[in-house]
């Protein structure tokens, strides 16, 4: 990996963070606050969050074996990758690579802010050649995003290739572990020590069961997660959602039952659709969906929608022709779904 000083944006790098009022007084024992402006009566929202999370981060470091430190808490994972951009990407100079097809927000948040997005192809069974990923970089790429269970195809990748790219790459690799809840393999925030150059996103918007809080977690060297610290807005996870977080925190047997549940139904759904005879094929997932090739799935997913049934059609995206993706429901979704298809003509 080249020093950090090398992949930091200069200006990132010189920045004087926003210094809050609550920064200021940090460890000492105080209980009267009139140093942030904010209005003096409780109704539970009326004081600003803990700007660095760090009860939260204290629940989450056990569960996910990452020292509090190597922790960034952000509004949602998308906030974290827009802010591997603006801590390391140099505006009109810099580049990042991708695999082809993966989750859209990288390209977004890399033209948002004008950076070359350059995406290589995944191969025809959705692995990708290390070689070729590595072979797109140039000396003003900064990071490869891997998105593993890749979203839209479902697959993990092998952690060779994962480790490949990792090993041969000079620059950041985002790690986007984002359905690994849902996977057999060892994920990769366990191996910070391992890689400095990595930064693992997770979400809570999944398996957790709470994308309406908007949280997300980077997991990264401590020298990274100081820069992501850096340019965050200064109360980027709100109480409510702090709140929110602990108390789901604090119940992981919830999580257990959820993820068994969608995993089994995961089964009998790809099972069932593997029979229709409008579903050509269906792709192995290690993911909560999976994406079924069909007759023709522009006309389908029309028919779904008139039903009240909205899947995602991915028929446009490159190497998803004909291709729907299907979010795993509860057994009463998966079943209305099978029989509008079974009904289908
Ligand atoms: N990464 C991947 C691979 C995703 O599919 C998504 C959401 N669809 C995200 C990140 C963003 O998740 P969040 O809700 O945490 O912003």
């Amino acid at each position: 990996m080249k020093e950090l000083k090398e992949l930091v944006r200069p200006n990132i790098w010189a920045l004087k963070p926003y210094s809050c009022a609550r920064d200021e007084f940090k460890g000492v024992k105080a209980d009267v606050f009139i140093d942030a402006n904010e209005n003096p009566y409780n109704n539970n929202v009326n004081r600003y969050p803990d700007p660095l999370q760090e009860k939260v981060k204290s629940l989450i470091s056990p569960l996910k074996g990452v020292p509090a430190d190597n922790i960034f808490l952000g509004n949602g994972s998308d906030e974290a990758i827009d802010i591997v951009f603006r801590v390391f990407c140099c505006p009109g100079v810099d580049n990042v690579v991708a695999i082809n097809p993966t989750y859209g927000m990288y390209q977004v948040c890399a033209e948002t802010n004008d950076v070359e997005y350059r995406s290589v192809l995944l191969n025809y069974d959705y692995s990708f050649s290390p070689e070729s990923l590595l072979a797109a970089c140039d000396e003003n790429t900064k990071v490869i995003f891997i998105c593993s269970p890749n979203n839209p195809t479902g697959n993990a990748f092998t952690r060779e290739s994962i480790e490949t790219v990792l090993n041969g790459f000079e620059g950041l690799v985002v790690v986007d572990e984002a359905y690994s809840d849902f996977c057999g393999q060892r994920p990769f925030r366990l191996d910070l020590d391992r890689y400095p150059n990595i930064i693992v996103l997770n979400t809570f918007s999944k398996a957790w069961g709470a994308a309406g809080i908007r949280l997300g977690m980077a997991f990264a060297s401590k020298e990274i997660i100081g820069f992501f610290n850096k340019v965050k807005y200064p109360y980027n996870v709100n109480v409510l959602t702090q709140k929110k977080a602990v108390e789901i925190l604090t119940d992981t047997a919830v999580l257990q039952r959820h993820i068994a549940m969608i995993l089994e139904e995961r089964s009998s759904i790809m099972q069932a659709f593997s029979v229709l005879p409008i579903c050509e094929r269906i792709y192995p997932t290690d993911a909560n969906f999976f994406l079924a090739k069909m007759t023709d799935a522009d006309k389908i997913y029309r028919y779904l929608v008139e039903k009240g049934i909205i899947v995602r059609n991915r028929n446009h995206v490159v190497l998803c022709e004909n291709c729907l993706r299907v979010t795993i429901g509860t057994k009463e979704e998966n079943s209305k779904l099978l029989s509008a298809l079974r009904q289908y003509k």
